[in-house]
């Protein structure tokens, strides 16, 4: 017999928990009876400020085995995931998803569907339009962002492809080696590799609560992402030395013979002033991005957890489903 987890990170959403738990049964049920699968869940809360782990410690499950675990603070969705595969060892693949019901369950079928019969390793749901979803300029940021992410890398991040994804158990083991603790999922998916299959994913609003994720959170998190995934800006940086080194090397060339021709022409305060200060400024974001670098390397080097679990219950169930 097979089994399937579902991990779900879970941060100020008692609103869904109890839709989203009635949804999950329906298709718990259905694949149990298709595939004669077992269905686990693992709901990881990371810190919420609402009651949303009492809430979920009071619902019941149909039977099935669920694993709560709670963190001892806010560490974030990356950390939940973590968590959740981390404690996910005894299933022969997992399913993630949010739990504002942006991931419509239905979708899980398919995923298991195409996992089976093709023996992938992942299958991923992504956006398929995300200019209606994000408007124009999110859209064109995200795809400069893929752009520099993806820019000479053995892996590739896959473009809007979201969290909402299956992963075989073999796939799960290859996370769980990789050691670093601030953890961007999307880009660890790229660098593991394996067989993938995507599958395109209507666009959903959220019902109720609210995103955690502001458009400010987004950028600093796709920030975070480059200077952990990719040292391209490092060698755009570089670059753009070499060519502003070159222009002024060309630019003295022509001063010297200006002064030797046109020795009556003079150069002005302005001009002198306004390239020193751009430079400066130049120097000053390189300088910066460095800094973005050596930061990370000192996060790093600490070895400190990515989470911090506090309570850890275990909902046993009877093993048989409720009908
Ligand atoms: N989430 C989390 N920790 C956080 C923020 C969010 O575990 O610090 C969870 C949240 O409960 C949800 C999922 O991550 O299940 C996606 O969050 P959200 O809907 O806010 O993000 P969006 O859909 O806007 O990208
Ligand atoms: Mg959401």
């Amino acid at each position: 017999m097979t089994s399937l987890s579902i991990i779900v990170p879970v941060y100020n959403e008692t609103p869904n928990l109890q839709m989203l738990i009635e949804r999950l049964d329906a298709i718990a049920r259905r694949l149990e009876a298709e595939y004669g699968m077992e269905v686990r869940y693992v709901f990881v809360d990371d810190g919420s400020r609402d009651n949303s782990y009492d809430l979920l410690r009071q619902l019941d499950f149909g039977g099935r085995k669920a694993r709560l675990l709670r963190f001892s603070r806010n560490f974030g969705k990356e950390a939940a995931l973590t968590a959740g595969i981390d404690a996910a060892t005894d299933c022969d693949a997992i399913i993630m998803m949010d739990a504002d019901l942006q991931h419509p369950p239905e979708v899980i079928e398919e995923m298991v569907r195409i996992w089976r019969d093709e023996k992938v390793d992942t299958v991923y749901a992504y956006k398929e339009s995300r200019r209606v979803s994000d408007g124009v300029a999110k859209a064109a940021l995200s795809r400069i962002f893929y752009r520099i992410m993806n820019q000479g890398s053995r892996f590739q991040m896959t473009e809007n492809a979201g969290d909402f994804r299956l992963i075989s158990q073999r796939y799960a083991n290859a996370l769980r080696m990789l050691p670093e603790s601030e953890r961007f999922m999307k880009g660890l998916y790229g660098w593991v590799g394996f067989s993938q299959r995507g599958i395109p994913l209507p666009h959903v609003e959220r019902e109720r609560g609210q995103s955690s994720f502001s458009s400010l959170r987004l950028l600093a998190l796709s920030f975070d992402a480059m200077t952990s995934f990719t040292t391209a800006p490092l060698r755009i940086m570089a670059f753009a030395g070499l060519l502003i080194a070159c222009f002024s090397g060309l630019y003295g060339l022509y001063i010297i013979i200006e002064r030797l021709f046109f020795p009556s022409s003079s150069i002005g305060l302005a001009s002198i002033l306004t390239l020193i200060s751009f430079f400066g400024g130049l120097q000053m974001v390189f300088l910066g991005l460095i800094g973005e670098y050596v930061g990370k390397i000192v996060s790093e080097v600490k070895r400190r957890p990515s989470y911090v679990i506090a309570d850890d219950n275990q909902v046993t169930g009877d093993g048989r489903p409720s009908q």
